[in-house]
């Protein structure tokens, strides 16, 4: 189909807009898979609207009244963030019968303060534990809800302009299934060409944590006197400008209005485009980067696509902040804080992908089980924060250690587990006894104390000692335990009749 045979009055933006959304709430869901997500959308003063997700479980809700309790409690809030409810106290909300309720609902406003445009609704399974619920996942997800909703209205406003909109419909398309930065920037390139002439496109990117720098992420075009990868200060210079304002910029070398270079200050000299313009990704003061396109030759800009590029811009803008939330989610799903070692959920996963392999192959597959001797003396002695200090001195350890291969977990507090695929028992014997003599010998020293440190490995071998995660798991720590009653500080191999502490 041709972009010209789109029937533009009759196309509806909504669909792309949802499939937006979706995505996001399959983040949520891979963090929490048991929940349930609903977004709900403000229809008139008196109700909300239930939208319709290809994700929506079973539901008896269709639509809400504004006026309920819990809905206005959180509109009264000062901040504008998640809100954990009570579902008894709000039965009206959720269901006609209140018996079959789970015990809490997340309501995660959109918009902005007193501008309460909607929100998402998750419902908790019954029995979760509240306790452990990071509420900003929920306001990040609902916080990017709220910007792709931006895009999408700024959409209807152009949707009188012939051609613009099919195209832009495409960019964002696109810019829902491309998966990398890079992707990203290709596509905008390729579309961009559409509207204005420029032969280099340069993605800068302004990192929260070091906002005095911006960074290069990446070039579409010929590299001259740019480097990717480079940081430079955000100080008198265009694109400094724009990334501090949040305002466009549009420089031609003819007229030579301004005073300041491009990048860096004074960076006219050998660069080779005569007009450049800068859009930010996010019209807001010190936002996210700006989109820098560069073009050899002088031509007149109109204002239309200007108006265009802006978009196209925060489209790019708002599928980044996807981009990095979607990882940093992933981290936080995967990645246990103090040691940053895989969670005990990420390396159960690992560990049966890893035993189906070694089932099917023939592969070999050894288990580690390392817990450390005495710990509970070191944070009686010296403090948590030692303790805490020993635990990321130890994965340090392990990680110098083990091979590449190898998938190094934390099991519990200070217990490890170490899965060992395709080497043999003796090879895998060999690297716990390296693992166990530099724990032994590393130096444990912080704030000029200095502690000793050992720690007891068991070890299990697929499938002579178990042919399943929890037998081999059960064995090494089986064997473990009996390093422990001999002293600690050494590996033992799984023999029958060891049995685990909880066993003996
Ligand atoms: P054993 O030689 O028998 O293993 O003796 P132990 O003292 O190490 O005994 P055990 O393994 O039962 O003790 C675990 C202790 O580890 C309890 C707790 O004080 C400590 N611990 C667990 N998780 C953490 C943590 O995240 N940080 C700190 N600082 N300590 C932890
Ligand atoms: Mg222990
Ligand atoms: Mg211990």
């Amino acid at each position: 189909m041709a972009l010209t045979d789109i029937d533009l009055v009759n196309l509806n933006t909504k669909p792309f807009f949802t499939t937006q959304v979706n995505h996001l709430i399959q983040i949520l869901y891979s963090v929490y898979p048991d929940i349930e997500v609903y977004f709900f959308v403000h229809e008139n003063s008196e109700t909300f609207i239930l939208q319709d997700l290809p994700t929506n479980k079973d539901h008896v809700f269709d639509s809400i009244p504004a006026e309920v309790p819990a809905l206005m409690e959180c509109q009264a809030q000062n901040e504008f963030s998640s809100t954990l409810i009570l579902n008894q106290k709000n039965a009206a909300i959720f269901s006609r019968d209140p018996s079959d309720l789970s015990d809490y609902s997340i309501i995660s406003p959109i918009g902005r303060p007193g501008e309460f445009a909607g929100f998402l609704l998750t419902v908790l399974p019954a029995g979760f534990d509240v306790k452990g619920l990071n509420l900003k996942v929920f306001n990040n997800v609902s916080a990017s809800v709220g910007a792709n909703s931006v895009t999408s209205n700024m959409l209807e406003k152009y949707k009188g302009r012939s051609d613009h909109l099919s195209v832009m419909l495409e960019v964002n398309t696109h810019l829902n299934v491309a998966a990398t930065k890079t992707d990203f920037l290709f596509e905008i390139t390729r579309f961009g060409k559409y509207f204005l002439q420029f032969d280099r496109a340069v993605l800068v990117l302004h990192p929260e944590d070091t906002p005095e720098y911006f960074m290069i992420d990446s070039i579409e075009g010929p590299e001259t006197g740019l480097q990717q990868g480079m940081s430079y200060p955000v100080f008198n210079s265009l694109v400094s400008r724009a990334i501090i304002t949040g305002q466009y910029f549009i420089y031609k070398q003819s007229q030579k209005t301004i005073p300041e270079g491009i990048y860096r200050n004074g960076d006219h000299g050998d660069y080779p485009f005569k007009q450049v313009i800068g859009f930010p990704l996010a019209k807001i003061k010190n936002g996210p980067g700006v989109l820098v396109l560069e073009a050899k030759v002088e031509s007149p800009v109109k204002q239309s696509e200007i108006g265009i590029f802006e978009m196209i811009s925060q489209s790019l803008g708002a599928a980044l902040t996807r981009f990095s939330l979607y990882e940093r989610l992933n981290n936080y799903a995967t990645i246990d804080s103090l040691t940053h070692l895989y969670n005990l959920r990420a390396l159960k996963q690992r560990f049966e992908e890893e035993l189906a392999r070694a089932a099917r192959y023939q592969n070999s597959l050894v288990v580690l089980f390392l817990d450390l001797d005495k710990f509970k003396l070191v944070n009686d002695t010296y403090g948590h924060l030692m303790g805490d200090f020993v635990l990321r001195e130890v994965s340090q350890i392990i990680r110098d250690t083990v091979r590449t291969s190898d998938i190094p977990g934390r099991y519990g507090g200070e217990e490890f587990v170490i899965i060992m695929v395709n080497a043999d028992a003796q090879a895998c014997m060999a690297s716990a006894q390296r693992i166990c003599s530099a724990v032994r010998d590393h130096h444990y020293e912080m704030n000029d104390t200095s502690i000793d440190n050992k720690v007891s490995i068991g070890l299990s071998e697929f499938p002579r000692d178990g042919e399943t995660m929890q037998d081999l798991i059960q064995s090494a720590d089986a064997a473990m335990y009996t390093a422990k009653r001999r002293g600690g500080d050494q590996v033992v191999k799984y023999e029958k009749g060891m049995v685990p502490k909880s066993n003996a």
